[in-house]
């Protein structure tokens, strides 16, 4: 994620807080009781230079095509093309707390191992060693928060023209690449924090922001994969 942007009145980083105000103002009195006092603290975080990582959305090119403007388009599908007042609603529910899991619950069941090397899940969409290809371990299931995913894109077909399935097709995809890229976020930040435990009085943690690719693995194909093929 390419997040560097400068305060344009001091010409100083923006820096991008970990937590809320009053959370990182208990952690800091905690750690240094004779430090400076509460107005202090408080005042020296207001101004535009400290961001909250809530506001942090739009930044990244990737969460913006493949997260907001797919669920955009996918919602305006719904309200054009959804006769049956009752569906409508039923559809849009279901893309909303689709978002929701994509966004904050998916990558909760990833696995690291303290190490910093990937772990192997059941559902094959968590299964990060799967991703990286080096599983050699069954995938029995897809779980239920990932199989929700294929199963709105069957639901929303049967409701829509079929003219509108290959278009469909495309925003299955692209939020399979946005999870896949939940997936890396996830992936990469766990190791920075790792070779940050790991850093001695000699070392150094440099990080360089290049785009890594892991081609996502699914279990299902699209119907233009699959067509695709021949
Ligand atoms: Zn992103
Ligand atoms: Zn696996
Ligand atoms: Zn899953």
């Amino acid at each position: 994620m390419s997040s560097y942007r400068t305060h344009s009145k001091s010409g100083l980083p923006i820096m991008y807080l970990q937590d809320h105000k009053q959370a990182l103002w208990e952690k800091f009195s905690e750690e240094y009781p004779n430090g400076m006092r509460r107005t202090a603290f408080m005042t020296r975080l207001q101004g535009s230079r400290f961001v909250y990582q809530d506001n942090l959305g739009g930044l990244c090119s990737e969460c913006n095509e493949c997260g907001y403007e797919s669920f955009a388009s996918i919602n305006t599908i719904i309200d054009t093309h959804v006769e049956d007042e009752f569906s409508k609603e039923e559809l849009t529910q279901k893309l909303n707390s689709l978002r929701r899991y994509m966004r904050r619950e998916y990558i909760k069941d990833l696995k690291i191992t303290s190490s910093g090397t990937p772990a192997h899940k059941s559902c094959i969409c968590h299964c990060l060693s799967h991703s990286f290809g080096i599983c050699n371990l069954q995938h029995f299931e897809i779980c239920n928060g990932c199989v929700e995913l294929f199963h709105f894109f069957d639901l929303i077909k049967n409701h829509v023209d079929g003219e509108l399935h290959e278009l469909l097709d495309d925003y299955l995809k692209k939020l399979i690449s946005w999870l896949g890229h939940h997936a890396r976020k996830f992936y990469l930040n766990t190791h920075v924090q790792v070779n940050l435990d790991e850093l001695d009085e000699d070392g150094a943690v440099i990080i360089v922001d290049y785009k890594m690719r892991i081609l996502p693995h699914t279990a299902r194909e699209t119907k233009s994969q699959f067509f695709g093929k021949r």
